[in-house]
């Protein structure tokens, strides 16, 4: 058993003072059981907890740290950006370099906003996508996440053509009425809707390799087809690359998948593992925002320069080092290759998706491929599984729906003892 005494300690006191004991939900291994390790450090591959204990990493930060944790050339640019102060509220020269950079690697932007944080930049784009448009309602897809904004929250299961209600408490009927959801690869209810809602739908936001319902790939057609029925409605085409950007290639899904957004979110890897997040695209949409346009969108600390830093040096060494993503893939693919044969020595036949550096497994026998059919995967199964991991020393995302993160850090040592303890913790769990 490992001993994580202090982990203990410090979460027994921080359910006394923050809620839950977590600043994020996930965190608190709810749905897997037992509590949460408090995280101590972490260096290429491997996590550090309170306790002493190391692990490998397979969340990164939910995607930021692709080159594994406190790379050199990061930590150096914000070593350097520091005695500059750590913030001005004015504009900066780091500020233009970061969108030059932003617009020289995503191919559909031609103008970029900076914003705090994955779910500021959802937030923002779809109040652009209205402010556009002039109309008020938006789709988005069942087990689709794009942060925690009033209007993301609504519950899957709606059916296609009604409207959807709140998942969570505190967001409004008003506000849910204005969010149509489909279910994902279903190019039949998008039809649907943007049918039944004629003239009233200003955009889709889609996760173009979805990452937060475990990981779920795009069903060939898929993404071309929310193109054509955007152009045919006058409707933007919004992709999330929060997760994807920067990660399934140096231009994102968009470029891997060659789908043309009308505007891109951007968050996790772009900070370079700062609090960042970005939107960007067609120049006549950005040029909506204040101060040229009337959609208001603002922020102190936005740009920041210490967080440009880190995210400016993350962006130049991908685009440098295009080595960094066929390597992240060819470990992405032992992995799968190693589980795959583990699960046909014990005679299992769990489904595993994975596209580059993303990959799950999910605890079922059926093909994944929206969030109905992720949901028959056997959670309990999983939440066992994931301690089984964690006991034999790696760190898996703390959910049955999410996706895993590669880093380019992981060794080949690492890869073997991934296989090993996945074959020893299926067995344990789920072995005949
Ligand atoms: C993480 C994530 C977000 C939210 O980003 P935060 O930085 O957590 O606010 C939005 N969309 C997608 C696809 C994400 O994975």
């Amino acid at each position: 058993m490992l001993n994580t005494h202090k982990s203990q300690e410090l979460f027994n006191k921080a359910k006394e003072i923050i809620p839950g004991g977590v600043n994020s939900p996930v965190r608190a291994f709810k749905a897997v059981g037992g509590n949460p390790l408090f995280i101590k450090s972490a260096k290429g591959a491997y996590l550090y907890d309170e306790d002493g204990n190391q692990y490998i990493e397979l969340i990164n930060s939910w995607g930021p740290m692709i080159l594994g944790h406190a790379h050199p050339v990061i930590e150096e640019a914000i070593r350097n950006a520091i005695p500059n102060s750590l913030s001005y509220g004015a504009p900066t020269r780091i500020e233009v370099e970061m969108a030059e950079q932003i617009i020289g690697m995503v191919k559909s932007i031609e103008k970029v906003r900076m914003v705090n944080s994955g779910t500021e930049a959802c937030m923002a784009a779809i109040r652009v996508a209205r402010g556009y448009t002039g109309k008020s309602k938006i789709i988005k897809f069942e087990g689709c996440y794009h942060g925690h904004g009033d209007s993301f929250l609504i519950a899957a299961g709606s059916g296609a053509v009604t409207m959807g209600t709140p998942d969570s408490a505190g967001v409004t009927q008003g506000v849910a009425n204005d969010t149509l959801t489909a279910k994902y690869n279903n190019l039949a209810e998008v039809e649907q809707l943007l049918e039944s809602n004629k003239g009233q739908v200003a955009a889709i936001i889609v996760e173009p390799v979805v990452g937060n319902m475990g990981c779920v790939l795009p069903a060939k057609g898929f993404l071309e087809g929310l193109r054509s029925l955007c152009d045919q409605h006058q409707t933007l085409l919004i992709l999330d690359e929060v997760m994807t950007g920067f990660r399934l290639s140096k231009g994102g899904a968009q470029e891997l998948l060659n789908i043309q957004p009308d505007l891109t979110t951007l968050g996790k890897i772009i900070g370079g593992g700062m609090p960042v997040g970005a939107y960007g695209g067609r120049k006549e949409i950005m040029d909506c925002v204040a101060p040229v346009g009337k959609v208001y969108q603002a922020g102190t600390l936005s740009g920041n320069p210490i967080a440009m830093s880190a995210g400016l040096a993350m962006l130049r060494y991908l685009e440098q080092h295009p080595e960094v993503y066929t390597n992240t893939v060819h470990i992405t693919k032992q992995l799968v290759n190693g589980m795959r044969e583990n699960m046909k020595k014990l005679g299992l036949n769990y489904t595993i998706t994975q596209l580059g550096s993303m990959f799950s497994l999910f605890f079922t026998e059926a093909a994944v491929t929206d969030f109905d059919s992720a949901k028959t995967s056997n959670t309990e199964l999983f939440g066992k599984y994931f301690r089984a991991m964690l006991e034999r020393g790696v760190y898996l995302a703390p959910s049955q729906y999410e996706s895993l993160f590669v880093s380019n850090a992981l060794s080949e040592a690492d890869i073997k003892h991934y296989i090993q303890a996945n074959y020893e913790a299926l067995k344990e769990v789920a072995g005949k």
